[in-house]
């Protein structure tokens, strides 16, 4: 993909993920129906495949993050991230803290519904 084509593409997707951010925010009570109903599917979907693309190998190493020296223990930033959102309780998480921040370190966020 040459370099054009793939800020096109990244562009594309924020662009998405803006429309729907900017639905759900703004929406009417019928417009944000709609976008439950359809959105979320393919929103769990979509983080689906990407989870099953950093799955652990045999080794508990995370294939895709994996680089030719350094291999990735599980989990994987991918992880952690979709921890850190689709497990907090109170909003989205904080900024990460670097990318040699430790990936258990960034575990400590309660379920939804403890308190
Ligand atoms: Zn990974």
């Amino acid at each position: 993909m040459d370099e054009i084509l793939a800020a096109t593409f990244r562009r594309a997707v924020h662009d998405r993920l803006d429309y729907l951010d900017k639905l759900a925010a703004d929406g009417d009570l019928r417009s944000r129906a709609a976008l439950a109903s359809t959105e979320i599917a393919r929103l769990t979907s979509a983080w689906r495949s990407v989870l099953d693309a950093h799955q652990p190998d045999e080794h508990g190493r995370c294939p895709q993050c994996s680089g030719w020296l350094r291999r990735r223990a599980h989990p994987c930033t991918v992880w952690t991230i979709a921890h850190q959102h689709l497990m907090a309780a109170d909003g989205f998480p904080a900024a990460e803290n670097g990318r040699h921040a430790r990936a258990a370190d960034r575990l400590a966020v309660a379920p939804l519904g403890a308190s």
